[in-house]
């Protein structure tokens, strides 16, 4: 099964991709995760990135398109995949798409998650981010059990740089500008399925389990 993550940064792709992952068993790649981890060993490939990541712009098709067509070529992939935060332009999309053509697999789905601008902005804001283990917070909804102090592993809880204010505003009007044209790319191929993304997480994942089956 392999399906696609669309909509907005901060709408719960990541929550999602994940309880999709274990309830499905398999493996979610987010292009994020693997730019940061690349930013924080301080690769080639995370020393270009770092420059667009910080602005909260998006990293050249060409390094996201190779690094995909690396990434789905691994065993782990071979029973499907589920993918947050790729494709997000028009180029990249055409570019899976021929990477699909040429080993043969087929799309599944593609779940377009629906969050409110401003239930996004608040989200993304209130985020905090374990560095060590990579778990997630938010100061109003999820807060750990000591302010500022991951509950898995004791570490301080960090804002991620991209999501300061302006830079997450900065993330909204890329996302309108580059990959909303996603939504019309999808429909025609009667892929895309939207979901309600507001309300309980457990309350999102039987929606979406319902329209996967
Ligand atoms: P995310 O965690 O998905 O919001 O991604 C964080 C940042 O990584 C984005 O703001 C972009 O700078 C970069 N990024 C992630 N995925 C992509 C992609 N498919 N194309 C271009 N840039 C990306």
């Amino acid at each position: 099964m392999i399906l696609i993550l669309l909509g907005a940064p901060g709408v719960g792709k990541g929550t999602q991709g994940e309880l999709i992952s274990k309830h499905y068993n398999i493996p979610e790649i987010s292009t994020g995760d693997i730019l940061r981890s690349e930013v924080k060993n301080e690769t080639e490939l995370g020393k270009k990135a770092k420059v667009y990541m910080d602005k909260g712009e998006l990293v050249p098709d060409d390094v996201i398109i190779g690094m995909m067509e690396n990434r789905i070529k691994q065993n782990d992939c071979k029973n499907g995949f589920i993918l947050d935060g790729f494709p997000r332009t028009v180029a990249q999309a055409e570019a899976f798409d021929r990477m699909l053509e040429k080993n043969n697999l087929e799309l599944y789905k593609v779940l377009l998650i629906d969050v409110k601008e401003e239930e996004i902005i608040s989200r993304l804001t209130g985020r905090r981010v374990c560095p060590n283990c990579g778990a997630v917070y938010h100061i109003k909804n999820k807060p750990p059990k000591e302010e500022g102090v991951c509950d898995n592993c004791g570490s301080k809880l960090i804002q991620r740089d991209d999501d300061k204010e302006e830079v997450v505003r900065n993330r909204l009007e890329v996302y309108k500008k580059n990959t909303m044209p996603l939504v019309d790319y999808y429909t025609k191929s009667s892929k895309l399925v939207k979901i309600e993304g507001s309300g309980e997480i457990n309350d999102i994942f039987e929606r979406i389990k319902k329209v996967l089956g």
